[in-house]
């Protein structure tokens, strides 16, 4: 093995990454999965996890599938359990699931409030409660991945829920990455700027809002999901083990351009 294949390498590791049936959640289990980690494919389209899994079986890789509606503040405990169970560890955690429910605050509804927060803020807090004290317990640390999104930073019209559900992890990244130090357990934010995925079809398909989006950023062009695998793996292995508490945008440049 290279000294950089040796850097970066997930072998021996157990990563859960969520929200990975399709897009950004889909393309981190791949890259986890690639660079050496029994990976656990986890969303609520079996019939999508299963693809991937198969995919990744096909070329000689570890990948399996547990099916979980995280809108259930018990599945993230479930879960968690499954995987021990399955595979006695679990070393890396991608809270990539999350959902976004258009309305103006006007008329807002508390059922789109309550489903948004739970998926995207909650769950991530239920899950990590219960890997971290599987992490604790092993005595190896950890490594724990939210993702959040530009929409931490910027106010965006007609979503108040989902500012606040990225707002919060974020903030609550902070937090759990004190609690969990003691623990050799890191906790970071990767957020993504605008990415080609089924959540962004909206604005991919008006010509107009596709325009602005790439004009937002300074390398001039949408993400890609590919183009958060080199920083999930560096969060992800010991390449980056003195990286905790920190928020990273892969956005293009577009928060920081004028
Ligand atoms: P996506 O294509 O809509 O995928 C969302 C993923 O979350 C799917 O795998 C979905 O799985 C899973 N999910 C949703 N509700 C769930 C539930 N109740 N239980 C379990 N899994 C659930 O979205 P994406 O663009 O890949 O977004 C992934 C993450 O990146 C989200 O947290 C999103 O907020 C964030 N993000 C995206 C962008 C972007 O431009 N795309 C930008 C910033 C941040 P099933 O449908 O199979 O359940």
């Amino acid at each position: 093995m290279s000294y950089l294949e040796d850097l970066f390498s997930l072998n021996g590791k157990v990563a859960v990454v969520t929200g990975a049936s399709r897009g950004l959640g889909k393309a981190m289990a791949e890259a986890v999965c690639r660079a050496g980690a029994t990976t656990v494919l986890v969303a609520t389209n079996k019939t999508l996890l299963q693809e991937t899994q198969q995919r990744l079986v096909d070329d000689g890789l570890d990948a399996h599938v547990i099916t979980a509606d995280l809108s259930d503040p018990e599945a993230g405990n479930r879960l968690i359990d499954q995987v021990v169970e399955d595979h006695a560890r679990i070393d890396v955690l991608a809270n990539c699931a999350g959902v976004t429910m258009q309305g103006h605050a006007l008329d807002y509804t508390d059922d789109d409030w309550n489903k948004t927060l739970q998926v995207n803020l909650a769950a991530p807090l239920q899950l990590t409660r219960r890997a971290g004290a599987i992490m604790k317990e092993q005595g190896t640390g950890g490594s724990i991945i939210n993702i959040t999104s530009i929409a931490a930073e910027r106010g965006a019209a007609n979503n108040p829920a989902y500012g606040a559900s990225k707002g919060g992890l974020k903030m609550m990244t902070k937090c759990l990455a004190e609690d969990l130090s003691p623990f050799g357990i890191r906790v970071n934010n990767l957020g993504p700027g605008y990415f080609r995925t089924d959540m962004s079809t909206f604005s991919w398909n008006d010509p107009e809002r596709r325009k602005q989006r790439s004009a937002s950023t300074m390398l001039g062009r949408w993400g890609m999901p590919e183009d958060l695998a080199g920083l999930t793996v560096l969060l992800a292995s010991d390449a980056g083990s003195y990286i905790t508490a920190q928020d990273f945008y892969v956005d293009g440049g577009w928060l920081a351009k004028l």
